[in-house]
């Protein structure tokens, strides 16, 4: 018996899992995959399971549970699955319920067919808000791993790279004084200002052919506490959007260069690590010949940050721009085109890497 993409997407979409409220939902995949005869295992409230020899080159197929919250502006009912036509509609439908359903799929005819892979399974928890419950704590139990394909709504088009977040806490600073004696004082918004925009106006250096230049845009600016007192401090927040040959430290720099000795630069926190795996490499090769699309670079962050020293290609059914959206949906064309690729991915990678 064939695990039905579309049919446990729908039952996935009708048990709403926001992040932190994961725990039913990888209950309910449990079921289904026991009911298709893989025996998988729920570790806090993520799910793995694993099939083929138990020492056979081994590939992850990984996803995640957890969706934003419905959020406003629905047409249709958010949690309920509807479908019409082709589409089936709810929250996570498209992020990433849809490649779970996929890669659960796959994982089960893989199974019957007697893969020579040891295909792993892990639909996680917390990757919308980056919490160190979901792949990072379940990582150990999955043992070792030869390669990955993280499942996110690409238009099943592979991504070999991806870039990174980096968060930095920028204060320019000038001298308090009385809005009517501003010859007394300097005024650190207009210190801002002129920084900001010779920020805006900066391009960073292109040393990634997928991905093209790393991006700083400031995003917040606060500052003023009266409005007869010229400010002695603006502060703002830059967020900046890594490629993989551009260090932190270097990063700092360059832009602590374009803003100007006025403005004090600190990293808030590196959000995630920028990813790149070479196009040479097999788990790349077979992506294009599962899909027939050449590998591409991608803008956005997911799990794959959290994964190092395992080559990986970003993979899913799905359209990234319906992510996080009212009337979120997917195709059931695209859950089955899905499982089909993922299936033949792995064949693919086996071939490749001469196994
Ligand atoms: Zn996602």
């Amino acid at each position: 018996m064939t695990l039905d993409p579309v049919a446990l997407l729908v039952d996935l979409v009708r048990v709403p899992s926001p992040s932190g409220d994961e725990g039913a939902a990888a209950a309910l995949l449990r079921e289904r995959l026991a009911e298709h005869g893989v025996e998988a295992h729920v570790d806090g409230r993520n799910l793995w399971a694993a099939v083929g020899p138990a020492d056979g080159p081994s590939i992850l197929l990984c996803s995640h549970l957890d969706t934003v919250p419905v959020g406003d502006g629905w047409t249709r009912p958010p949690l309920e699955a509807v479908r019409e036509g082709d589409r089936i509609y709810g929250r996570g439908s498209n992020d990433a319920k849809g490649c779970v359903a996929a890669m659960s799929a796959a994982l089960v005819r893989l199974a019957r067919a007697g893969t020579r892979a040891r295909v792993v399974l892990a639909a996680v928890c917390e990757e919308e808000t980056g919490g160190q419950a979901g792949l990072p704590a379940l990582l150990p139990a999955l043992g070792r791993l030869d390669a990955a394909v993280i499942g996110e709504p690409t238009g099943l088009v592979p991504v070999c790279a991806q870039k990174g977040l980096l968060s930095l806490d920028a204060t320019a600073r000038g001298r308090q004084a009385h809005a009517a004696r501003p010859e007394e004082g300097t005024n650190a918004i207009a210190v801002a200002a002129r920084a900001i925009a010779a920020l805006d106006a900066f391009e960073l250096e292109a040393r990634s052919e997928a991905l093209g230049p790393p991006t700083a845009q400031v995003t917040m600016v606060r500052a003023g506490e009266r409005r007869n007192v010229i400010p002695g401090s603006c502060w703002f927040a830059i967020d900046v959007r890594t490629t993989p040959e551009w260090d932190t430290p270097e990063l700092v720099q360059a832009i602590g260069r374009v803003l100007g000795p006025e403005v004090l630069l600190k990293v808030q926190g590196a959000g995630a690590r920028a990813q790149a795996t070479p196009r040479e490499h097999p788990i790349i090769r077979a992506a294009e010949a599962a899909t027939g699309h050449q590998a591409t670079g991608s803008p956005t962050v997911s799990d794959w940050a959290r994964l190092d020293d395992v080559p990986a290609v970003k993979l899913g059914c799905g359209e990234s721009p319906r992510s996080h959206t009212p009337d979120e949906y997917v195709t059931a064309g695209e859950l089955e085109r899905g499982a089909d690729v993922y299936a033949r991915l792995v064949e693919a990678w086996l071939e490749r890497r001469g196994t």
